[in-house]
């Protein structure tokens, strides 16, 4: 059993890595498996270009009516109301407007099925794919942490400076026409990188940070096969070639750009105050220290952050 899965938060270059690992011969990227309890292929374009890919209504059949399946797409839609309660959603964005039981009891239901629906979702694939290690996009934290329990998956832990994160979940709600004020990140932040730190030093873990992945691919990508103990292949450089099949994802799914380089719009499109309210947390700078993110002083707009501390 090969099953990897890549944990991270929303926004910090997994779409990338997972059309990355797509194009190596023995990997297929499988992406957000929380979509399969939501949308149905045969409604959404796929990333191969299709509206109503056929073979992903072939994969679709054997997951519908599937408790564990739907139980990965309602654990993340409890998780992401507890995380951000004031979110305004955006109609493709995951949350359900059916209730939500956030009891403990039920979290932990969800979690167990979860991790039960991922194992059905890549035995699926599996079932009709001639290559070995099959890689989940479904990114949630926590599944991942309880997935290294059970035995049987790999993780590659993704990170991003959260400042990235976060202009990038800024600028998605600009184009979506939905607010994502920076105090509603800030808890997010701090919860993925506690979290991250947990799970950092286990043999099973390998961390990757969205930066080094953009600065020499190569270089990553090698030590990532390192870790799937497969050789690396310049094929994955080559990202775009095999857009693979996933049922939803980054919009970059779509385009032909192949230039590989870090999205560094904060530096220009986060306000001063945005930023203080990130390197002004403590907690969170410390974490993500712990991460090799140094958010230096220097970089803040020291007028006005003093206005902002007053
Ligand atoms: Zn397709």
């Amino acid at each position: 059993m090969n099953n990897v899965y890549i944990a991270t938060l929303p926004r910090s270059g997994s779409t990338l890595l997972g059309m990355m690992l797509n194009n190596h011969p023995d990997i297929f990227h499988i992406g957000e498996s929380s979509y399969w309890g939501k949308i149905s292929p045969d409604d959404v374009m796929c990333s191969c270009g299709q509206i109503g890919c056929s073979f992903l209504h072939s994969i679709n059949e054997r997951l519908t009516n599937k408790e564990s399946v739907d139980a990965i797409y309602e654990f993340c839609c409890c998780i992401d109301k507890i995380e951000e309660p004031d979110k305004v959603y955006h109609k493709l964005s995951l949350p359900s407007n059916k209730q939500l039981d956030l009891s403990e009891e039920n979290l932990d239901r969800l979690l167990g099925l979860s991790c039960e629906g991922l194992g059905l979702i890549t035995s699926v694939f599996r079932s009709v794919l001639e290559r070995d290690i099959i890689v989940d996009n479904t990114k949630n934290i926590i599944i991942a942490e309880k997935l290294l329990g059970v035995g049987g998956w790999k993780v590659i832990l993704l990170t991003r400076d959260p400042r990235g994160v976060y202009v990038s979940s800024k600028n998605a709600g600009i184009r979506k026409g939905v607010s994502r004020p920076v105090s509603m990140k800030i808890p997010v932040l701090l919860n993925f990188a506690q979290k991250a730190l947990g799970i950092i030093d286990s043999e099973r873990v390998l961390h990757v940070r969205y930066e080094d992945l953009c600065l020499n691919p190569e270089l990553e990508l090698s030590r990532i096969c390192d870790f799937l103990g497969i050789i690396f292949s310049s094929s994955m450089i080559s990202f775009k070639d095999d857009k693979g099949h996933t049922l939803m994802g980054n919009r970059m799914r779509y385009d032909d750009n192949t230039l590989i380089s870090i999205d560094e719009s904060w530096k220009t499109d986060l306000t001063p105050e945005e930023i203080y309210a990130i390197t002004g947390c403590n907690d969170l700078v410390n974490f993500y220290a712990s991460l090799g993110y140094y958010m230096k002083r220097k970089e803040w707009n020291n007028e006005i952050a003093k206005g902002f501390i007053i």
